[in-house]
């Protein structure tokens, strides 16, 4: 498939994905965490990325703050090496590099330490007059989540949080809490200081174009929307696999496991796109109101109905990729020799409202798989089959399917039948393809530019309100208190490099389904 829709066709898109290409405010955006790796692997590329497409505001700065002790001169050496390495660009223009590069700067600091905040305010005001940002700043915090409140505490100490004629926004990344009681209390905390309108949770995978799209294709197409309920689709199946183990990240994987790292938050925004209501407008609040409607109508599992329907699973030893041996999860750097944690689980989830009723939603996603992959797979219902009585095609036919690949290869795949060529009737599944990057002049992006040029603008439909996370660690609480509770007797269950434990696949067998 190509894009055959023309400007105005493209434009509309745009519109409604609230994609039109405004400059953002001016505004300085100040980095807490400057050192770390986030900073160096995507927002630095991602940020160099919107510039490149002129997508910043002239009146634009960066200011890194961490405790490493660089000067801003040493810090930009720095990330000239880091852009080269993660910058995604295929011909990395120099030119531009350098003009960026000249707006970014440095301030050493601890987050615990309330001076060091007196500084950041003084550093924050010289380089606003300097840029003339009008006051705007944004506030990211790519910390660890034990610092997030800290740091939101110091900027309202020194009045940071205030906006007047000009705005402040904090970023807050993800994880947001690891259970339903800690999300709650770092909502309280941060809420006590910043209002719900400043404060932007992110989830970068809402960034990526496909996850985008899943709003456009069922809200700008008339076609589908029809079918899109309980008397048409039999179930729906969202994966995201990896194949890598936990590599360097051993220490925070290790208290945290799937179900919190994917489940909770990437799976689910997902599930909220594909199964919400259509909201009455495309602003921020109307779709944030759908999402949460949707995770509201997701029934909470009993313990009885935890272990029916939610499977996990542990790798141990096996192959990689490039045919070299990998090593269990156990062994693992900084995992614990005994360790409980689940590198991958199946669940089973209902939704309980008037479009979904029956229908059930398979959520898998785990590491040291055979493939890479994240995909949605929404399955309709069989046709009857009364009319191929006496035919070859009695007994098969096989039910439509719809699949949005998210990565890798972004694109929509309708799967059916067609009679193959010859004198009899006999089926065979076919497809149709849509990949984005046929389509349409795509920019390999991380997920983040949209985010944070949204964050810029003001727009918060892609980020997480409060409720909306209360919410989703509310449907995910009993899976984790149950297996928390319950030590896994047969860890390690899946081989490093294979699909998964057999418990997996049981899951939707019981239900006469099964994986696509
Ligand atoms: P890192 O550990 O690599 O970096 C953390 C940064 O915070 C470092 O600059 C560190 O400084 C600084 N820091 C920590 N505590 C303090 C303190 N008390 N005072 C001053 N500075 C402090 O983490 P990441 O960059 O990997 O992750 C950051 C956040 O982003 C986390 O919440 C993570 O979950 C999230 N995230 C990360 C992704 C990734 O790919 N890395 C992807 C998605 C989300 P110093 O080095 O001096 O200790």
């Amino acid at each position: 498939m190509s894009d055959q829709g023309g400007p105005e066709g493209l434009q509309e898109l745009f519109t409604a994905l609230n994609l039109q290409e405004d400059a953002p405010d001016p505004c300085i955006m100040v980095i807490f965490g400057a050192s770390g790796d986030l900073t160096k692997r995507l927002l630095i590329p991602s940020l160099f990325n919107l510039y490149c497409d002129n997508l910043l505001p002239d009146a634009f700065a960066i200011l890194g703050m961490a405790m490493d002790d660089f000067s801003t001169e040493s810090f930009r050496d720095r990330m000239s090496e880091d852009v080269r390495n993660y910058s995604r660009q295929d011909q990395f223009d120099d030119h531009a590099w350098s003009v960026f590069c000249d707006k970014i700067h440095y301030m050493q600091g601890r987050f615990d330490d309330a001076e060091a905040f007196a500084r950041l305010k003084t550093f924050l005001q010289a380089l606003d007059g300097r840029y003339d940002a009008g006051g705007n700043i944004l506030f990211y915090m790519a910390t660890p989540p034990a610092v997030f409140s800290m740091i939101s505490t110091g900027l309202e100490a020194v009045g940071m949080n205030e906006e007047h004629d000009y705005w402040r926004r904090i970023i807050v990344e993800k994880p947001f809490g690891s259970d339903l009681d800690s999300a709650r209390q770092l909502n309280r905390q941060i809420l006590t200081y910043w209002k719900e309108s400043q404060v932007y949770r992110i989830d970068h995978y809402l960034g990526k174009e496909t996850v985008q799209n899943l709003l456009a294709f069922r809200f700008a197409n008339g076609m589908f929307e029809p079918l899109w309920n309980r008397t048409h689709i039999d179930h729906i199946q969202i994966t995201a696999t990896e194949q890598v183990g936990v590599e360097w990240r051993g220490g925070y994987y290790d208290k945290s496991g799937v179900v919190r790292d994917m489940i909770q938050n990437h799976l689910f925004q997902m599930m909220a796109y594909l199964c919400m209501e259509p909201p009455v407008s495309f602003e921020s609040e109307a779709i944030r109101n759908e999402k949460f409607k949707l995770l509201s109508a997701v029934r909470i599992m009993e313990p009885e109905e935890v272990r029916e329907n939610a499977v996990r699973g542990q790798y141990g030893e096996g192959v990689k990729q490039d045919g070299s041996p990998a090593k269990p999860y156990r062994q693992e750097h900084l995992v614990h020799p005994d360790s409980n944690t689940e590198t991958y689980a199946a669940v089973k989830l209902r939704i309980d409202n008037w479009r979904w009723h029956g229908v059930p939603v398979f959520l898998r996603s785990g590491k040291g798989l055979r493939t890479k992959s994240t995909e949605i797979v929404v399955q309709f219902r069989r046709a009857p089959e009364f009319t191929f009585r006496g035919t070859p095609a009695a007994g098969q036919l096989e039910a439509n399917q719809l699949i949005f690949r998210i990565q890798p290869n972004e694109g929509i795949e309708l799967r059916f039948l067609a009679k193959r060529p010859g004198p009899s009737m006999h089926m065979r599944k076919v497809n149709m393809n849509f990949e984005y990057d046929e389509a349409f002049v795509t920019h390999p992006g991380t997920g983040y530019e949209t985010m944070l040029y949204d964050c810029m603008r003001g727009d918060a439909s892609l980020f997480s309100r409060s409720d909306l996370v209360e919410t989703s660690w509310q449907i995910v609480q009993p899976i984790l208190d149950v297996w928390k509770s319950e030590k896994a007797r047969d860890f390690p269950n899946y081989p490093f490099g294979s699909w998964g434990p057999k418990a997996a696949f049981d899951l939707p067998a019981a239900a006469h389904r099964r994986w696509l």
